[in-house]
C-alpha cells in the first residue's frame, strides 16, 4: 500500500531542521503539562500550545488537518476513555481525570509529533500503571528502532509488554513516519511479530505512538467523527515520540534540549 512507497529519507540537515521542530513542540507539551490542573477547560490548553508554537516561528500541524472536516485544534486532548483525537472544548477537566495531550508543529517546513498522558491532580492506582506501562512501552519501543531492526521488531516489544501488563493495543490506529508530512511512511503498529515487516535504515524517522487501553482493543469513533474512544469505554492512555533511525541508534527528535 501507499505508506510503503511514501518512506522519505532524511539527511543530517533536515535531521537537524526535525529537531528543532520537535524542540518547539516539546517546549509547547511542556507549556500545556504545566497548565493541566482541575477546571482548566481543554481550549485554554489548546491555546498554549498554539502560542509557544507560533512564539517560535513555527505552526500548528494539526490545525485544518484534513479529516471527516479540518481539525480544528492546535492539539488533541483526550480526556479518560477517550484514546486520541479529543478536540478541544470548553469540557473542564477534573481531579482524577487522565487526559492525554497529542500535538504536531511544522518547522522550516518539518513536522514534528509527539504526545504525553498525566494525571489531573490524584488519580487511581489502575490509572497510574495504565500511564507508567504505556510510556514504558514507547521507551521498549524507541530501543528497538535500530538499522536493520524491522517494523515487527518494535512493533511486538510494543504489543508484548503491553499484554504482559494485563491491557490492551489498538489495531486501527498506528504509528507513522512524519517529515516534510504529519503522516508518511512506514506504518508503525503497536502489534506485530518480530523479524517481520520493513527493515528500519539511517535516516527514517518515525512517529512511534503506544495507544492502551485497559478493557478491550476495540475502538469506536464519537459522532463528532474525531473522537476515537475505547469501545467499551475503558480507560487509555497514549504516549508519542517522534524519532530517527540513526547509524547511532535511536534519536528521540521531540525533546527539548537545552544545549
Ligand atoms: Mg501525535
Ligand atoms: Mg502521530
Amino acid at each position: 500500500m501507499a505508506w510503503e512507497r511514501d518512506v522519505v529519507l532524511k539527511s543530517d540537515h533536515e535531521l537537524e531542521i526535525m529537531q528543532a521542530a520537535g524542540r518547539i513542540n516539546a517546549m509547547a507539551l511542556e507549556a500545556v503539562h504545566e497548565a493541566i490542573r482541575p477546571g482548566v477547560t481543554t481550549q485554554e490548553l489548546d491555546a498554549i500550545a498554539e502560542q509557544v508554537i507560533r512564539d517560535n516561528g513555527a505552526k500548528p500541524a494539526f490545525l485544518n488537518y484534513p479529516g471527516p472536516y479540518p481539525y480544528p485544534g492546535t492539539i488533541n486532548a483526550s480526556i479518560n476513555e477517550e484514546m486520541v483525537h479529543g478536540i478541544p472544548s470548553k469540557r473542564e477537566v477534573r481531579e482524577g481525570d487522565i487526559i492525554s495531550i497529542d500535538c504536531g508543529t511544522i518547522y522550516e517546513g518539518f513536522v514534528a509529533d509527539s504526545a504525553f498522558t498525566t494525571g489531573v491532580g490524584e488519580v487511581s492506582a489502575e490509572k497510574q500503571k495504565l500511564m507508567d506501562v504505556t510510556k514504558r512501552s514507547l521507551e521498549l519501543g524507541i530501543e528497538k528502532m535500530c538499522p536493520g531492526n524491522r517494523i515487527g521488531d518494535v512493533a511486538s516489544t510494543v504489543q508484548r509488554y503491553v499484554e504482559g501488563q494485563g491491557f490492551f493495543v489498538p489495531r486501527e490506529y498506528t504509528g507513522h513516519g512524519v517529515g516534510r508530512k504529519l503522516h508518511e511512511g512506514p506504518q508503525l503498529p503497536n502489534y506485530g511479530m518480530p523479524g517481520r515487516g520493513m527493515v528500519l535504515r539511517k535516516g527514517m524517522t518515525i512517529a512511534i505512538e503506544p495507544m492502551v487501553l485497559v478493557g478491550t482493543f476495540r475502538t469506536k469513533v464519537l459522532p463528532d467523527k474525531w473522537t476515537v474512544t475505547a469501545a467499551d469505554d475503558s480507560m487509555t492512555a497514549h504516549f508519542e515520540h517522534s524519532v530517527a533511525i540513526t547509524d547511532n541508534g535511536p534519536l528521540i527528535l521531540t525533546v527539548n534540549r537545552k544545549d
